[in-house]
C-alpha cells in the first residue's frame, strides 16, 4: 500500500450522482482543500431517481440535489462550484458524447489528480457507477491527446495521478484523521438522501443521524487499521496516465 499523495494544486472528482464523491473521497478532498488545493466536482447524472417516494417530483429533486451538492462542496472546503453534466439518472452511458463532456472538463479545469468510481469493481450492480468510472478513465485518455476531440477550444491536459474509490484492488490509502468531520458534514448536506442512502427517516432524530455518522466513522476506521492511522479512505492509485 502506498499512502498520502502530495497535496495537489487542483483536484477533480467525478461522480455518477450527487453524494457519490462525498462517500468515495470526501475526506481526501477536504484534507487537500484545507492545505490549499482547489477542489472541483463533476456530477454525471441529474440525480432525478434519488428518492424512494413515487410522489416526488423529479424536477424538484434535481434542483434540490444541486443545492445540496454545492453545499457539500463548501463543507469540504471548496468554492461550491460544481459541474452538473445532467445526464438522466439511471440511464448514464459511457458513449462518445459523454466522454467528450468529461474530456472537456478535465482540459478546462486542469486537475493534477482526478478521482472517481473504479469501473472494474466486480459485482457492482449500479450501471451509473460503472459508466461514470469508465468515463473518467476514457476522459483522461482523451484529454491528454490533442487528436481526441480537436474541436474543443481548450488545450490538452494530462493529470499526474488517478485515484479510484470502491476499488476492486485497493493499493493506496489517504489518512483522513483531520478531515473526517468535514466528510461527515458534506455527506449530511445531502438531505434528500437521508432516507434512501443514509437510513435516516427523520432528520430531526439525533440518534438516527448519529447512527449514520458512526457507520461512516467505523468504515473509515476499518480502512485506516491496516495503514496504522485512525481514519482513512482507500483507493486504487493509477499514475501511468
Ligand atoms: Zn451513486
Amino acid at each position: 500500500m502506498s499512502d498520502d499523495l502530495p497535496t495537489p494544486a487542483r483536484a477533480l472528482a467525478v461522480g455518477a450522482h450527487p453524494d457519490d464523491v462525498e462517500f468515495g473521497c470526501g475526506g481526501t478532498l477536504a484534507k487537500w482543500a484545507a492545505a490549499g488545493c482547489e477542489i472541483a466536482h463533476l456530477v454525471c447524472t441529474d440525480g432525478s431517481k434519488g428518492s424512494w417516494d413515487p410522489a416526488d417530483d423529479p424536477a424538484t429533486l434535481v434542483a434540490s440535489r444541486q443545492v445540496e451538492q454545492r453545499a457539500a462542496s463548501v463543507a469540504l472546503g471548496g468554492s461550491g462550484d460544481v459541474v452538473f453534466l445532467g445526464w438522466r439518472d439511471g440511464e448514464l452511458e459511457s458513449g462518445l458524447r459523454q466522454r467528450a463532456d468529461v474530456c472537456f472538463w478535465i482540459r478546462k479545469l486542469r486537475p493534477d489528480v482526478v478521482l472517481g468510481h473504479d469501473p472494474w469493481k466486480r459485482y457492482r450492480l449500479h450501471p451509473d457507477h460503472r459508466h461514470a468510472g469508465q468515463l473518467l478513465v476514457e476522459g483522461v485518455v482523451a484529454a491528454r491527446d490533442p487528436h481526441f476531440f480537436p474541436e474543443q477550444s481548450v488545450a490538452p491536459h494530462r493529470p499526474s495521478a488517478m485515484l479510484l474509490w470502491e476499488a476492486d484492488e485497493p493499493d493506496h490509502v489517504e489518512d483522513i484523521g483531520t478531515s473526517l468531520d468535514a466528510k461527515l458534514a458534506a455527506l449530511l448536506a445531502h438531505r434528500s438522501q437521508y432516507r434512501s442512502t443514509m437510513d435516516i427517516d427523520d432528520p430531526g432524530d439525533a440518534d438516527q443521524v448519529e447512527r449514520f455518522r458512526t457507520k461512516i466513522r467505523d468504515r473509515a476506521a476499518d480502512a485506516g487499521r491496516d495503514a496504522g492511522v485512525a481514519y482513512a479512505e482507500v483507493f486504487k492509485l493509477v499514475t501511468k496516465l
